[in-house]
């Protein structure tokens, strides 16, 4: 599916290929902090189908307990998270925020993962009392 993408203030903004059926809820702590909410959706982009078109993002280098390095991308201007990846120039994927997508609506998460730290309130919000606004 061809998706297109851009950060809250529009300075970045970005075009690629994703498969629907890859898209992933991540629920490590990691994300929780990073997206400063309950869990974070991603897809991966082959990186030659992922064009940048406008805008220059930063770039904050993440060490997981691990010891893995992974590059995060996101907006100088208003901190939108744009996209994660492998810690090197040439990275084979990136992994694109869903929340940041044109065509959000069309990608819910086929599976979920670090599931030991989901905070279970977040796993079903149907209950919640809803409004229109706030
Ligand atoms: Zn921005
Ligand atoms: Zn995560």
């Amino acid at each position: 599916m061809k998706v297109n993408g851009s950060c809250h203030c529009g300075q970045i903004t970005y075009e690629a290929e994703v498969d629907p059926k890859r898209v992933s809820l991540c629920n490590c702590t990691d994300c929780q902090v990073l997206t400063g909410s309950a869990f974070r959706v991603s897809v991966p982009t082959p990186a030659a189908s992922f064009r940048l078109l406008t805008g220059r993002p930063a770039v904050y280098v993440k060490t997981a307990d691990s010891g893995a390095r992974r590059r995060h991308s996101f907006c100088p201007n208003c901190g939108t998270p744009v996209s994660a990846s492998a810690d090197t120039d040439t990275p084979p994927t990136y992994s694109l925020r869903v929340g940041c997508l044109a065509q959000k609506a069309l990608l819910p998460p086929k599976r979920r993962i670090w599931c030991k730290s989901a905070l279970g309130w977040a796993q079903d919000v149907s209950g919640i009392p809803g409004m229109e606004r706030q």
